[in-house]
């Protein structure tokens, strides 16, 4: 029998397509979000510890670019701290189970969190970023100074806002969360 590559799913597309089945995700949540599938970074490399104290990671060239833009920063007086960034596919459905276990329903779940397999988080190139003064994942970020330079300067290091306000995959503006798109 064959099989066309068309058809073939890959392992990881199995396994997301498995996590998803298991916490009740719609079957057509990527398409109704207009998500692409999200590969899994493979070597995340640590980058210090977030504001919370734990380890995190990035891939090695967002990473890089993370430091040079903290740097940057720091130059013009501006503090960026790390509040979160590599999430695998287990951790984020880990996430969704532990909210499902605490009594949410999935809908409600799945406008604060992408499913597993779906987060830009997976890649290695995103990153929650907060400031001195300010409560991390909060919108209220986009009033502080960190913010505006950001929006100034992080096109510069090749990251970029993901999540804008009105943004075409109807998920809720996180203006803390920025993604690297460089190469
Ligand atoms: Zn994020």
């Amino acid at each position: 029998m064959k099989f066309s590559a068309k058809n073939r799913q890959s392992s990881y597309e199995c396994k997301v397509a498995a996590l998803q089945k298991q916490l009740g995700i719609p079957a057509d949540y990527a398409v109704q979000h207009n998500f692409a599938l999200q590969a899994e970074c493979s070597q995340p490399v640590p980058i210090g510890k977030d504001v919370m104290g734990r380890e995190q990671k990035m891939s090695a060239a967002a990473a890089s670019a993370w430091f040079d833009m903290q740097v940057a920063a720091a130059a013009n007086g501006i503090e960026l701290q790390a509040v979160s960034a590599f999430r695998s596919v287990d951790y984020q459905a880990r996430i969704i189970q532990r909210k499902l276990d605490a009594g949410l329903c999935i809908e409600h779940i799945l406008q604060v969190s992408a499913a597993p397999g779906y987060s830009e988080h997976h890649s290695g190139s995103a990153l929650d970023i907060t400031t001195p003064g300010f409560e991390p994942l909060q919108e209220s970020f986009d009033r502080s100074p960190a913010f505006k330079w950001l929006t100034d300067w992080a096109g510069k290091y090749d990251f970029r806002l993901s999540y804008p306000q009105g943004n075409p995959h109807g998920v809720a503006y996180e203006p803390w969360h920025w993604c690297w798109h460089g190469n």
